[in-house]
């Protein structure tokens, strides 16, 4: 693999800089729109993916990824789609390892029994790993293909692994999980590690259920776990939106993550590079510039790449609006986006 050749850099003396004040150091990789599982809430049951030609090539994400670096980016997120389901993303992974950055990964955790070994050589500091539901059936009526077993053998062997965090993460939809909030939060706690409540986000149109009768807000999930966990307001940040409690006796934190009910715009430090190259300046938005045609047309200029990437900053907007009872304002599914 072509190892992108940082003296190639002109050293852009800018950081990433929006025209609210927001420095943006934290970015969201898709590597793949590709998935093993189609959870009801991401995508539809027939899915329609990319083909390969749209899609950038590892050399490709390692520049981009390269570029954000040297703009003073220091937080990777790899995502998709199921990240670990892309050919050769471990050589990919290892090369961002070498980047002067914090490199971790969202996954559905179906490769992890696997690849966990793999991911933690590589330098992968930190996983998180998608799991709704702890109920074998359960699991799979959400995930429409998943294997519960699986995936709990999967966080087992990261736990062995010692990843300096890992961190659980589950979309609570009312009727469907939310009778396991609790359980969920004992899981975590029985495994020494995190967990995140994440409000469903109307992204894609979907027609497996009605966004705005399963909604569940953060506070109403924060409420249950109350009732058994008292939970104490951190000042402690990650790179990401969750907002982090703590319960009294154990180190497990406990995060909500509130598109809808605590709007995060105003700290948004991160931007997203879908797996056509397209880098969106909002998740909840449209902004976006195309990065693979510079990537395409100028091979290995990753100064005029970093030259988009400042322009782009323009157009990042103040903040998202997410309304569950219209149709959906953002067609493109999550897979598409990168959570
Ligand atoms: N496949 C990996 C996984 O599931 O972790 C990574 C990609 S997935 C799109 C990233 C995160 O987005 C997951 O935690 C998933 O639960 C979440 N997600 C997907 N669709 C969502 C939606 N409509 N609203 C809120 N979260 C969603
Ligand atoms: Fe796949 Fe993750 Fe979307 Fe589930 S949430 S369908 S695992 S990309």
């Amino acid at each position: 693999m072509h190892t992108f050749c940082m003296s190639d850099n002109k050293n852009k003396s800018h950081s990433l800089t929006d025209r609210y004040g927001r420095t943006v150091d934290y970015i969201r990789l898709s590597v793949t729109d590709r998935c093993d599982f189609r959870c009801v809430y991401c995508m539809g049951e027939n899915m329609k993916f990319l083909p390969h030609e749209q899609v950038l090539t590892l050399e490709e994400l390692e520049q981009v990824a390269a570029a954000f670096v040297g703009l003073g980016v220091r937080k990777i997120k790899l995502t998709g789609g199921e990240p670990l389901v892309r050919r050769d993303v471990i050589k990919l992974i290892q090369s961002l390892g070498q980047l002067d950055a914090e490199l971790s990964i969202t996954t559905n955790g179906s490769q992890l029994t696997e690849m966990a070994p793999a991911l933690r050589q590589a330098g992968v500091n930190r996983l998180n790993i998608s799991i709704d539901s702890l109920q074998e059936s359960r699991f799979r009526e959400m995930t429409r293909i998943g294997k519960l077993p699986k995936v709990l053998a999967g966080i087992d062997e990261a736990i062995v692994q010692g990843f300096d965090r890992i961190k659980l993460n589950a979309v609570i939809m009312k009727g469907r999980n939310d009778d396991e909030i609790l359980d969920l939060v004992h899981f975590a706690r029985e495994k020494g590690v995190d967990v995140s409540f994440i409000e469903e986000m109307p992204l894609g149109v979907i027609s497996e259920h009605d966004r705005a009768d399963v909604y569940c807000s953060s506070d109403e999930v924060k409420a249950v776990i109350e009732s058994h966990y008292p939970l104490h307001a951190t000042t402690e940040k990650t790179a990401g939106p969750s907002r982090y409690y703590r319960m009294s006796d154990c180190e497990s934190r406990v995060g909500f993550i509130s598109p809808h009910s605590h709007n995060f715009c105003s700290e948004c430090n991160r931007v997203r590079v879908t797996v056509e190259g397209r880098l969106l300046l909002c998740l909840g938005n449209e902004h976006s510039v195309d990065l693979r045609e510079t990537l395409r047309a100028f091979p290995n200029d990753q100064s005029r790449l970093q030259d988009v990437i400042v322009k782009a900053m323009d157009l990042k907007p103040e903040k998202h609006e997410f309304d569950l009872e219209d149709e959906p304002q953002i067609v493109r599914f999550m897979n598409m986006t990168g959570g």
